[in-house]
């Protein structure tokens, strides 16, 4: 089930950057922004949230907002920016959306709409601490490991880091 591969990063990516905060009693909720095109299911997507924050205490009871984002496409040939056209497949409820210009009937590229992003967490602090963004930098993708502390093979190349 591809959503639930999907939640599974998803959680890691909460937790990942709710790690930092000591003073972090749980996680409230969690807005994921999902663009239409991914073709997610928001019910298997639930469903993956609460399996995974099942076994996670921070994240025990965690509400799942999801904000679908409509796609928007743009028009090499005309300059077309904007939504895209959708055709009705009666047989299975379903709204297909054409990859192809409103207007003059090119080849569409994708602007928005295959995103799957977490946009909000909200947790609950401990109170008797001092509140704040402390420490609180994006753990996101891309995080690289300063130091080097596993020294693979160039052990002797230092790395500044500034
Ligand atoms: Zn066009």
């Amino acid at each position: 089930m591809h959503e639930f591969s999907v939640m599974e990063s998803v959680v890691a990516g909460v937790l990942e950057q709710t790690r930092e905060r000591g003073d972090l009693l749980s996680i409230e909720a969690v807005t994921l922004e999902i663009g239409e095109l991914t073709f997610l299911g928001h019910e298997q997507l639930r469903f993956g949230f609460q399996v995974l924050t099942e076994k996670e205490p921070l994240l025990k009871g965690a509400r799942l907002d999801i904000v679908k984002k409509k796609a928007r496409v743009q028009c090499p040939a005309c300059g077309y920016k904007g939504g895209m056209d959708y055709v009705e497949e009666e047989a299975y409820h379903l709204a297909l959306p054409i990859f192809s210009c409103p207007t003059c009937g090119d080849v569409v590229e994708i602007v928005e709409g295959k995103e799957c992003m977490i946009t909000n967490i909200r947790v609950v602090v401990d109170d008797g601490e001092e509140q704040g963004e402390r420490g609180r930098e994006d753990a996101g993708e891309g995080t690289v490991e300063h130091g080097g502390r596993r020294g693979r093979g160039d052990a002797h190349v230092h790395e500044e880091v500034t």
